[in-house]
């Protein structure tokens, strides 16, 4: 009796209770109304989304204007409504709550990522996103005619208002230490000018003289890839491939298109295209892993972060390590092609019943000193990204005039990479990315991408060490697993160095993708496997 006496709680201590549930109940109902304002906010830009798909894949040619048109008007509402005061005082009034609920939980990721998104865009005026968007589309039609014509002359007025433009968005984030760093933080969060510098000059020391080792050995024959392939075959048997990683045709599907790439509307609808050279069998095989590997992260995002800004890849190095992943680390694994090959002789006798899979294995990751980017094996793909961001610094920093682009890039690809570019088109005009937006902070992903992927892999085979045998048996469900629990499901719960951690158990650093590289193109080119010399133990980058 004395005891439930004791536990009895005071009038005082009730009304506090009444209180505090009230409190709760008010900050959950504004919770829901957060969640209906941002999901108009996702639903609106998705509908933007799939006018632009349409328009890459379907739409006829006369539509060019009016698509135009409909996409902006569509891209503005949801602006308005990311930057309406409202939003803001939702959030402000829901902080609170936030921090009293688990820091890992929807609901808690969910307002402090809202918060963080909202207090960036409010820093970017309106007329600045109108001017910027705009520009950016005009430069990129003036880009479609100027690279065909080789006439970089043409584009020298707009990369120079390029330049201007992406000073003023960088000022809206002032101070900062580089006027880089706000692009380089918009894509990769948490990175800035000054640590991608100290990444890419411990990368470049090491991957100079394995390009050296690796070009001083026989070079790979690659023309059993450059024979005539069918094309409705090729588009078949990628597709095929597609599937068997775990990319979900019930909740995304495969099309044409010059410039490949994957589109997400929701979970439970992301799309992918690639492109088929009749002449060349590893563009469509490479391409729609590749945009496979991006899908299969958006497939995956816990549905419940769906219309969230939760409910997306968490930055653009994480999204190019799981491309990555599925393109270079497996498919152009050995054990992945003593899977698949016996099917692709069967399909392409002609071509390469008489192709062992040891020479196909070999032309698949042939490395050689190119020109283009895109075209570039594994091993000096990271040069071509180095030689880009030294040179979008300089363009920024003012000490490079956008008219000396041309000679400055010719420069950097003998000193990079010993070769030069015939003429701009393959030279300074290859790239859509400096001329169909801003310039900083465009390139850096890709190679963070390379790094992690071997990182995120590496850890996964801690956890399961029969992967590789898996994958030589066309078993991917294990790996696909793995990254669907420690990555995928997470969207962009977590920052990307959080991520990185909880997932790698590291922070991001380079000694797993030097390994990775070492020993594949070691066993390929018969070099040692310290060959170009040896990582040992790296510091940790971040
Ligand atoms: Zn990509």
């Amino acid at each position: 009796m004395q005891q439930i006496r004791k536990s009895m709680p005071t009038a005082r201590q009730r009304m506090t209770a009444a209180k505090s549930a009230r409190n709760r109940h008010s900050a959950e109902q504004k919770l829901v109304e957060l969640k209906r304002r941002l999901r108009e906010i996702s639903d609106l830009t998705a509908a933007g989304d799939v006018l632009n798909w349409d328009q890459a894949t379907y739409m006829p040619r006369g539509g060019a204007e009016a698509r135009g048109r409909q996409c902006a008007v569509l891209y503005r509402l949801a602006h308005e409504q990311a930057v309406a005061p409202g939003l803001g005082k939702l959030i402000d009034a829901l902080a609170h709550y936030g921090e009293s609920l688990p820091h890992d939980s929807d609901d808690a990721s969910l307002i402090r990522v809202a918060r963080r998104d909202f207090q960036k865009m409010i820093k970017i005026p309106p007329d600045h996103v109108a001017r910027a968007n705009a520009h950016g589309s005009a430069s990129y039609n003036a880009w479609t005619r100027a690279r065909p014509a080789n006439d970089f002359v043409a584009m020298v007025p707009y990369l120079e208002r390029t330049l201007d433009l992406s000073r003023e968005y960088s000022s809206y984030f002032a101070p900062y230490k580089h006027v880089a760093d706000p692009h380089i933080d918009y894509a990769d969060e948490g990175m800035t000018t000054a640590s991608i510098l100290k990444l890419f000059s411990e990368l470049k020391s090491q991957l100079a003289p394995m390009v050296c080792a690796i070009c001083e050995q026989p070079v790979a024959e690659a023309s059993s890839l450059r024979q005539a392939f069918p094309k409705a075959a090729q588009f078949e048997f990628a597709l095929n491939v597609a599937q068997r990683l775990g990319y979900d045709l019930n909740c995304g599907r495969l099309d044409l298109t010059h410039h490949p790439f994957s589109t997400r509307f929701s979970t439970g609808d992301v799309r992918i295209t690639t492109h088929v050279n009749e002449n060349d069998l590893g563009d469509v095989l490479f391409s729609t892993l590749h945009e496979a590997g991006h899908a299969m992260y958006e497939q995956g995002i816990s549905a419940a972060l769906d219309g969230t800004p939760l409910g997306k890849g968490v930055s653009a190095g994480v999204h190019e390590s799981q491309s990555r992943l599925w393109e270079n680390v497996v498919g152009r694994s050995r054990g992945f092609w003593e899977h698949f090959y016996p099917s692709l002789q069967r399909v392409f006798a002609e071509q390469l019943g008489s192709v062992t899979i040891a020479v196909f294995h070999r032309a698949i990751n042939k490395v050689a000193r190119s020109s283009i980017r895109t075209d570039a094996d594994e091993v000096t793909y990271n040069l071509h990204i180095i030689l880009r961001f030294n040179l979008e610094l300089k363009l920024l920093e003012g000490e490079l005039r956008a008219k000396d682009l041309p000679e400055a890039w010719r420069a950097a690809m003998k000193a990079e990479l010993g070769v030069a570019p015939a003429d701009d088109r393959d030279g300074c005009l290859q790239d859509v990315h400096w001329y169909s937006g801003y310039i900083g902070g465009r390139f850096q992903s890709y190679t963070i991408g390379n790094i992690l992927s071997a990182q995120f892999y590496a850890a996964a085979l801690r956890a399961h060490p029969n992967i590789p045998s898996e994958i030589a048996s066309g078993k991917f469900d294990t790996l696909h697993t793995w990254l669907r629990d420690n990555v995928y499901r997470h969207g962009s719960k977590f920052v990307p160095n959080h991520l990185i951690e909880r997932t790698a158990g590291a922070a991001m650093n380079m000694t797993p993708y030097f390994d990775y590289l070492r020993e594949k193109y070691a066993a390929l080119y018969r070099l040692p496997v310290s060959f170009g010399g040896n990582s040992g133990t790296l510091p940790s980058l971040l």
